[in-house]
């Protein structure tokens, strides 16, 4: 990090307030989420000139091209377009999963905790949760949660990886810990499903093909409306015939869209073009991690700052959560108050290195107006 980019404050100084934190308030910088992106201008170009078809006819190219191109790049037989990752999770839930099986899965995990329960309201299983090393299960985890066959309990099925971990500040799971942990549970007949809805930000954070953390588990899930920037979409991506039932359950919970084209033209581009600048929302992660760490009030794990996600807290004896979200809004800079101080920024394509400059001061400030 630049040093210049925000003066140490020892709590006694007045911040610079001729900063530009006071200038243009028509620019709001948006951390909430890597999926307020908008689409670039490819995009709508691709949206105007793609080639369109009733999908659920199966005659749209677009979303053929987008899926064989999927399916490629995450190194398995096939893929489907689904309309968000939430649908993509459940869907390969229903998939793999009869109802009262048992599903292994980490403690916070996204499709355990956010996605309003689908796992049991619908494909009706029954979550084993444990608590993972940053976010991230491990073999041990996994032989934690078998029992021997008795007719007392359910049958163990699945285990669901999440990669990169959202809640534990989106930190990556290595190609070898994807190994190990698929090997465990393959040696004990259960199959893995991995959420990657930021897998490509795992691949890039760690510099290897995707396929290295895809070839190990049975089916993916990842999401083009992220930091990929598409306005809409997801893939689940498996094996032919897990694929060829998935596609019915699809259907079954109103997924099949017809010239949805449209929409997975959008989804080339961000597979095309996207993947690669996603180092630079991971350089600006960081600076934004360690400026933060610099604050009074704020504690930061930098080691958890891996990808583009800070996942921070505010000392709530300083301010309490709910009122700092307010007021970093107010000045024009919009993150998330989880609860009890736990705070979420996330960088995207349309935040800059000055954005991420502009955020720290505007933060520096509030917490010196604020101070007892
Ligand atoms: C965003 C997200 C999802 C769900 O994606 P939606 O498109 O918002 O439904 C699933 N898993 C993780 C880890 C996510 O961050």
């Amino acid at each position: 990090m630049d040093s210049g980019a925000l003066a140490p404050l020892d709590g006694t100084e007045v911040p610079d307030s001729k900063g530009e934190d006071k200038g243009d308030m028509s620019e709001t910088i948006d951390l909430r989420s890597d999926t307020v992106t908008k689409p670039t201008p490819e995009m709508y170009r691709a949206m105007a000139e793609a080639e369109l078809g009733d999908d659920v006819l199966g005659d749209d190219p677009t979303v053929k091209r987008l899926e064989e191109l999927a399916a490629e790049k995450v190194g398995k037989e096939a893929a489907l377009f689904v309309p968000s990752g939430t649908m993509g999770n459940l869907v390969a839930l229903m998939t793999h999963l009869r109802p009262s099986e048992e599903v292994i899965v980490e403690e916070q995990a996204h499709l355990y905790l956010y996605e309003a329960n689908g796992l049991t309201a619908i494909a009706g299983a029954m979550p084993r949760p444990v608590r993972g090393v940053r976010g991230h299960l491990r073999p041990e985890h996994i032989l934690s949660k078998l029992r021997p066959d008795n007719v007392h309990f359910g049958r163990p099925r699945l285990v669901c990886l999440e990669n990169t971990a959202n809640l534990a500040g989106g930190t990556c799971l290595s190609p070898e810990d994807t190994q190990a942990v698929c090997a465990t549970a393959h040696a004990h007949g259960l199959a893995v499903h991995l959420d990657g809805a930021r897998i490509f930000n795992a691949a890039v954070a760690l510099g290897v093909d995707v396929r290295e953390l895809t070839g190990p588990v049975d089916s993916v899930m990842f999401c083009l409306s992220k930091g990929l920037c598409a306005p809409v979409g997801s893939l689940l991506a498996g094996p032919a015939d897990f694929l060829a039932e998935a596609r019915r359950n699809r259907k079954r919970v109103g997924g099949g869209m017809r010239q949805a084209g449209i929409l997975a033209a959008c989804g080339i581009v961000a597979l095309t073009r996207m993947v690669d600048r996603l180092a630079e929302d991971h350089e600006n992660a960081r600076l934004l991690a360690e400026g933060l760490a610099e604050l009074p009030g704020i504690r930061v794990d930098l080691d958890t700052v891996e990808t583009n996600m800070v996942w921070f807290h505010l000392d709530p004896a300083r301010m309490d959560g709910e009122a700092f979200q307010q007021a970093c809004a107010q000045r024009g800079l919009l993150l998330l108050h989880r609860q009890g101080g736990r705070c979420r920024a996330v960088t995207h394509h349309g935040v800059t290195r000055a954005d991420i400059e502009r955020a720290l001061r505007i933060i520096q400030r509030l917490l010196w107006e604020s101070s007892p």
